[in-house]
């Protein structure tokens, strides 16, 4: 799946995703905080950047005790069967190694629509944020 860079950011930042997380996707630009991190993931899962989603995840998170290709290939399955409609962050805090952030994420998927309530744990390692695990997982 290829998303087009003039539509807007699923992130719902107002921009073009061109302009905004593709710029973080492509390894342009850092992101500056875990919650910069968590943002530009939830946009990574709704383009389909399946690449991005594992190289920002802590080695330490289970997916990476298992099989990555066939992780990858469950991003890609979740990514392309799910609709990403709206993200709202509600709540972040951050420490110097560690970060929570607590959000919502509506989605629309086989002609229904939910949402999915999750607080992530982020780790930063050699002045690198990642994303570690949830902590307390929802699903509405
Ligand atoms: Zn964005």
């Amino acid at each position: 799946m290829r998303y087009n860079g003039n539509l807007l950011c699923p992130c719902n930042s107002g921009k073009k995703y061109k302009k905004c997380c593709k710029r973080v996707h492509d390894g342009l630009v850092d992101v500056k905080n875990a919650l910069e991190l968590m943002v530009s993931r939830y946009s990574a899962y709704a383009v389909g950047r399946c690449e991005y989603i594992i190289q920002t995840t802590h080695k330490s998170n289970e997916q990476f005790m298992h099989n990555v290709n066939v992780w990858f290939d469950e991003i890609e399955e979740f990514s392309s069967n799910t609709s990403f409609k709206q993200l709202i962050i509600l709540d972040y805090s951050e420490k110097e190694q560690e970060a929570f952030v607590t959000f919502q994420a509506k989605l629309h998927q086989n002609g229904n629509d939910f949402s999915l309530t999750e607080q992530s744990r982020f780790i930063k390692e050699d002045e690198k944020w990642y994303y570690q695990q949830a902590e307390i997982f929802e699903e509405i």
